[in-house]
């Protein structure tokens, strides 16, 4: 064993003893796409515990191209992603513990995972914003240091967040733009993925090895093409009052989850969100809510407008809710969970 990691012990800040604390950690990693696939081959080479892996696609040709665990047979076969990524991780490194789950990522299957056996580390692979946000509300809850990581055509971004200690995502979201567009859109080139990768696997050995006092304090964002690099302080962006890391935490996101549904309307900058729970809005008791913090509204015996942040939002007796001004889902649920959360 030691002859295999010899490179990674003799790099001083890890050593045998950093070694040996990652050998015995478990980091669940959410997403097998082209972050998720960089992610899990530099840890299993690196020899991490467990390695649990979870994604709902198959293999198909357009992921050649970056998803570097996948082979042509792969996506001839259609294979499941996180059953792919198990076969090849597991003859890059046999010692590792590897468990693949094909599997939707709810706040129900998270939250029970993390129940139900130790995680030093989330990180996150996934395209999709909701995931996200339940990562973020599952990670503070259970105290789950985790890796946010994204990229789109030559642009990458990334944050660590330590629960406790950094800003969380949803602090971040008030004042950084973080959605926008996917590479179903877009595009994307590999080198792009390799950079945030590089970041989300660094971090991952400084939390893994005992090392989480180097952990990057910046958000980074990139873009190889247009060669522009970017590191933002965004400490003092760490909220007391944010309903997933503040004070008096909610979780919005693994508490109404599964409650919501959302729906960005076509042709208008509006998002839509329908509790999924039947049952009336309070309109007077919104009304006197506004009122104490002193934001003007308007309303009729239907609905409740009101504008804040430079978004309408429209409450509806029947209980949904319109934001206009956006048509960025995690933006308006953010919104949301602040006034009706
Ligand atoms: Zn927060």
């Amino acid at each position: 064993m030691m002859e295999r990691y010899s490179r990674q012990t003799l790099f001083a800040p890890i050593g045998e003893d950093g070694q040996k604390q990652i050998s015995t950690k478990h980091v669940l990693l959410i997403g097998a796409g082209a972050l998720g696939t960089g992610n899990a081959e530099a840890l299993v080479r690196a020899g991490v515990g467990k390695l649990t892996v979870i994604d709902r696609d198959y293999v198909e040709w357009s992921n050649l191209q970056r998803q570097q665990l996948y082979s042509e047979q792969d996506a001839q076969d259609k294979l499941p992603k996180a059953v792919a990524a198990k076969e090849r991780l597991q003859k890059i490194n046999s010692e590792v513990e590897i468990v693949a789950l094909v599997n939707d990522v709810t706040a129900e299957s998270l939250e029970k995972l993390v129940q139900e056996e130790s995680v030093d580390l989330l990180l996150d692979a996934t395209d999709n914003f909701d995931i996200r946000l339940i990562m973020n509300d599952i990670a503070q809850k259970y105290e789950i240091p985790w890796v946010y990581g994204a990229c789109v055509g030559s642009y990458g971004i990334t944050f660590t967040i330590l629960p406790g200690e950094t800003p969380c995502l949803s602090c971040l979201l008030k004042t950084v733009p973080l959605g926008g567009a996917t590479c179903d859109t877009v595009g994307i080139i590999a080198p792009a993925v390799s950079m945030v990768v590089s970041h989300q696997v660094a971090e991952a050995l400084k939390i893994l090895s005992g090392n989480s006092k180097d952990c990057r304090k910046k958000l980074v964002s990139f873009d190889l093409w247009k060669n522009q690099y970017v590191a933002v302080d965004v400490q003092k962006m760490k909220d007391a009052a944010c309903p997933s890391c503040g004070d008096s935490p909610t979780y919005p996101n693994i508490s109404f989850e599964n409650q919501t549904k959302t729906a960005v309307l076509c042709g208008r900058d509006s998002v839509q969100i329908r509790p999924s729970h039947n049952g009336e809005r309070d309109l007077p008791e919104l009304k006197r809510m506004l009122q104490t913090q002193g934001i003007q509204f308007e309303s009729n015996p239907y609905l409740l407008s009101f504008e804040v942040e430079n978004h309408r939002l429209v409450a509806f007796k029947d209980g949904r809710v319109l934001v206009h001004g956006t048509k960025e889902i995690s933006a308006a649920k953010s919104l949301y969970y602040r006034y009706f959360g």
